[in-house]
């Protein structure tokens, strides 16, 4: 009789397994997928597949390049963002059509569904609802070998992408006295993972970011608003509508019936509650140290570091067509709900407010992205990608690009084919990824076009150009109508 552990068989093997639904694993299953490697997506919720974080809206400067060099290299981004948005404004019109850039504000119920259903297209992806707890790995650490969740369950892979955003070790603040384990609001922090990945040697950092409250549109004077109408035009993100329609979208059109977006701003009058409160501010009061994204700054930054502005403008954005809540973007903060609620109530427009839910910080870890090789492959532990948030990085565009790099690299390294490395002269996704493994990160990166020599020649315009031998290269595609006008 057999008096050794019972180690228990794996329930499927695939080549990739990638863990999180977010931006960056959706993708890497995608492209892994498109690569020919059979696909394991295991994520903590079905159900939050494709979620935004924060701001439910994607593109802009330098991002919008990235959303369609993603899309010219078989990506989801813009095909679910062009079935979700709710909003669309083409910013630097003004300027010459080399800089302009979409912007478009999705609904985000739509933009999730839109993201599961783009994923599920695929058949040799195959969705997992698990909470991974840990890594199988060779003895040593130095081996990715497959995973085991927290329900029990094993699988096997040749390779594995992480892609957990937030959630390593996440801690949520509102105020200096409220702290709660989480990877964003309502879901739990991601700790045993963090615990192994931490044991096998890799260096880790701490960053932090904020999001806004959210109000019930239904209790906002619109009368004191400036409207703010879209701009939809004959425009995508995708380039893929050309030749394909999403089998299983059903209901879902391209182009959503339209919503303005609402203009009011900060005063005075909020400015001194937040001076006067700015000590149980949990980024000033002292709960959290870590660095967070300088150029998606909290309100409480904007009114310390530029006290001699007079107002700061605040849009409302509609969060989709199913709900009367609002995005109150400009308003991220980690103030202690009962203040949010007094500088919302001091907003024109805003003075009967009801808030649906208070705005938070977030720290979490993150993984000084020095430490990968340029194919986002950990460098002391073969067949172990990282791509999004948790490489140091901000933004669902930023985690896009990454996530279809590692998923084409985990792919290849499965067939034994040499990685796919974009020069910084073909793209913006070159540069991040050149960026992040050469000179690594102080601060969360986010993409500006000031990062890119090559930005009068890379565009969003011309992203289909750029990128699609690479991807017929690859076979991203299934047929090559993708070069034809
Ligand atoms: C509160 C908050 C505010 C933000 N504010 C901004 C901002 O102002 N500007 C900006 O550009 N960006 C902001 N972001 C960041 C933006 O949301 C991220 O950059 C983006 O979502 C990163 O994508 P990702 O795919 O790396 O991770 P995510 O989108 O976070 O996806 C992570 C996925 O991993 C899954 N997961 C985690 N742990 C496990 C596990 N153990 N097992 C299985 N699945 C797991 C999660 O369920 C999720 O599906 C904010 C994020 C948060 C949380």
């Amino acid at each position: 009789m057999s008096s050794g552990p019972h180690v228990q068989p794996a329930e499927a093997d695939f080549d990739v397994l990638v863990i999180g639904g977010g931006h960056a694993g959706t993708e890497a299953a995608v492209a892994a997928a498109r690569i020919g490697a059979k696909v394991g997506l295991v994520t903590s919720s079905l159900e939050t597949i494709g979620q935004m974080s924060c701001n439910p809206a994607i593109g802009g400067v330098a991002k919008s390049t990235v959303v369609r060099e993603v899309d010219a290299l078989g990506g989801i981004m813009g095909r679910a963002t062009d079935l979700a948005m709710l909003q669309f404004r083409m910013l630097n019109r003004s300027k010459g059509p080399a800089v302009w850039a979409p912007r478009a504000q999705c609904d985000r119920g739509l933009y999730r569904r839109a993201v599961r259903s783009l994923v599920e297209d695929h058949g040799r992806v195959h969705t997992i609802q698990g909470t991974v707890a840990r890594l199988l790995m060779s003895r040593g650490s130095i081996k990715a070998e497959g995973l085991e969740t927290l329900e029990g369950r094993r699988f096997s892979a040749r390779a594995v992408v992480v892609t957990t955003g937030t959630f390593l070790r996440g801690r949520m603040h509102i105020g200096t006295t409220t702290k709660l384990p989480g990877g964003r609001a309502g879901e739990s922090a991601t700790v045993d993972l963090a615990e192994q990945l931490e044991r096998a040697g890799l260096v880790i950092g701490r960053f932090k970011t904020g999001t806004p409250p959210r109000i019930d549109g239904r209790s906002v004077d619109y009368s004191a608003l400036t409207r703010q109408e879209s701009e939809i035009e004959d425009f995508d993100y995708s380039w893929s509508h050309f030749w394909e329609q999403p089998r299983r979208s059903g209901a879902m059109t391209r182009h959503p019936i339209q919503l303005p977006c609402w203009i009011t701003y900060l005063g005075s009058e909020g400015k001194t509650i937040i001076e006067q409160n700015i000590r149980s501010s949990a980024m000033y009061g002292g709960a959290i140290g870590s660095l967070g994204p300088r150029y998606c700054p909290s309100v409480e930054d904007k009114v310390i570091k530029f006290p001699n502005a007079e107002r700061h403008q605040i849009f409302l954005e509609p969060e989709g067509h199913d709900t009367n809540e609002l995005y109150v973007n400009g308003l991220s903060t980690s103030l202690p709900a009962a203040i949010q609620l007094d500088v919302l109530r001091s907003v024109p427009g805003l003075e009967s407010v009801r808030m649906t839910r208070a705005g938070y910080a977030i720290e979490y870890d993150y993984y000084p992205p020095t430490q990968l090789d340029p194919s986002l492959q950990v460098k002391s532990i073969e067949g172990l990608f990282f791509a999004g948030q948790i490489n140091g990085t901000t933004g669902y565009e930023e985690a896009a690009g990454q996530g279809l790099i590692a998923g084409v690299n985990a792919g290849l390294f499965t067939l034994e084919r040499d990685p796919v490395i974009l020069g910084r002269e073909s793209s913006y996704i070159g540069v991040l990824v050149d960026d992040l493994v050469t000179k690594g990160v102080d601060e969360p990166y986010r993409l500006f076009t000031s990062r890119s020599e090559f930005r009068l020649t890379v565009r969003q315009d011309n992203a289909l150009r750029r990128l699609a031998p690479i991807g017929l290269d690859l076979t991203l595609y299934s047929e090559p109508w993708i070069l034809r006008p």
